[in-house]
């Protein structure tokens, strides 16, 4: 039996990185980036400025920095909002009254508030209707420094600069980055197509009531939205009964996935057909059952390209048997499953680092494999802590709303004490 490190290990070892792609960047959200980014302009593309106000020369407002007054007189010789240019330069005695987001003027280098200036308008020949142009009077020019309220052209991010690397998440931020810089589209790694096959005789399906004997098959909605929570795309297969033909036929139809999770059957019990039967598909083991609690079931495996009953198949399809109680097919879907997916998009890092914290509470646990135990994690000034949920055991499904992560108790039969540090493993 494999310990948890090791069919790591063996995930990683068996798992090659899945087909890569170039998507529009609305496609792109929650997948890997597959490529390094390197900027083809400089951001912001002119030199910009950061408040409505004027657009001046700092040489103008030197000397009054330095005198008795603070206020100082200029003429307004244009006006330019965001999406125009200036047409004319900043000369002497001038300034030009500038909005946020508009590209400075040459002449000018330092941008005065509007807050900090009263303006004066020329009369026009039509009268009184106001002119942009006229005269602006500035306060407070001491606290002014060349370059104030300016954004330099490249000052964010020059043009060949590496914004990017492959291995990275795509979030909201990366998405707005890559839009900014121009990007339309982005290498990516596809979506993994995960097929979930809930297998046993006595599942009904949602929406049915269960007669005498049955249950709902609660692993398909609980695995489908454990995919969807790790980026990757569920293909629902339905319940599989535990005959050998039916199963067969559904196996055949998962495995036209990138992944393929069942649930159930991988025990040692009368009818658990699924090990025999995906060997039967060309299916090749690379282990079945791990020291560890809830999970030991656990059957790993893999149909490699050009085999089974698909030879023209070029890509592999990396199967999971999940132990049918659903807390060990939940707590393996998150440790296992999860790093498959993560190895598969060429996410780094490819195995997620547990987090150290201390036991809230004394608790005694028993058993000859470490123990997953649901819990929750809390985040203190001392740093997190860890408290174990009520649960009594793997098919204590109800139990993990109550949890946000699983924490690691070593084999063995003792007590742990309030203030031992442990790892957990957030969910
Ligand atoms: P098995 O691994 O098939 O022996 O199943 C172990 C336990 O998990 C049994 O009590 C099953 O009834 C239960 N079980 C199996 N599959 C599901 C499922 N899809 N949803 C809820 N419980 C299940
Ligand atoms: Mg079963």
């Amino acid at each position: 039996m494999l310990t948890v490190s090791e069919a790591l290990a063996a995930i990683r070892g068996t798992v090659v990185r899945g087909p890569i792609l170039s998507l529009p960047l609305d496609e792109a959200l929650g997948l890997i980036l597959a490529e390094v980014v390197v900027s083809g302009v400089d951001s912001p593309p002119f030199d910009k400025a950061l408040m409505d106000g004027y657009a001046v020369r700092f040489a103008d407002l030197t000397g009054h920095r330095k005198g008795t007054t603070h206020e100082i007189e200029l003429t307004v010789i244009e006006e330019v909002t965001a999406g125009r240019v200036p047409g004319r330069s900043v000369g002497p005695g001038q300034a030009t009254r500038i909005m946020t987001g508009a590209p400075l003027p040459a002449g000018a280098d330092v941008v005065i508030p509007v807050e900090d200036t009263d303006f004066h308008p020329f009369t026009t020949s039509m009268g009184d209707i106001p002119s942009d142009l006229g005269q602006v009077r500035l306060r407070d020019v001491q606290q002014c420094r060349p370059g104030r309220f300016i954004l330099r052209q490249g000052a964010a991010v020059k043009q060949g600069a590496e914004i990017l690397k492959p291995g990275r998440m795509l979030r909201a931020q990366e998405i707005a980055a890559l839009a900014e810089l121009g990007f339309t589209h982005v290498r990516v790694t596809s979506r993994p197509r995960v097929g979930i096959l809930a297998t046993g005789d006595e599942l009904v399906p949602a929406g049915t009531k269960p007669g005498p004997g049955q249950i709902q098959n609660s692993n398909e909605p609980m695995l489908a939205a454990q995919i969807q929570q790790a980026g990757a795309g569920p293909i629902r297969l339905g319940i599989a009964r535990d005959e050998r033909e039916h199963l067969r036929q559904r196996i055949l139809q998962g495995l036209d996935c990138d992944f393929l999770l069942l649930s159930g059957g991988v025990s040692a019990g009368k009818l658990d057909l699924v090990p025999s039967e995906l060997a039967a598909a060309g299916v090749r083991q690379v282990f079945h059952k791990i020291q560890m609690r809830p999970g030991k079931p656990l059957w790993f495996g893999i149909l490699e390209p050009h085999s089974g009953g698909n030879p023209e198949r070029t890509v592999p399809c990396y199967v999971f048997g999940l132990p049918g109680n659903p807390v060990s097919s939940m707590v393996c879907c998150e440790l296992f499953v999860r790093a498959a997916l993560r190895v598969w998009s060429g996410i780094e890092p490819e195995i997620l680092a547990p987090i150290s914290a201390r036991l809230e509470a004394d608790h005694h646990n028993d058993g000859n494999r470490p123990t997953y135990h649901p819990a929750k994690i809390a985040w203190t000034a001392d740093g997190p802590t860890v408290s174990v949920v009520d649960w009594i055991g793997s098919s204590d499904l109800c139990a993990t709303v109550d949890a946000n992560c699983t924490v690691l108790f070593p084999a063995g039969d003792r007590l742990w004490c309030a203030g031992a540090r442990l790892e957990v493993f957030p969910w």
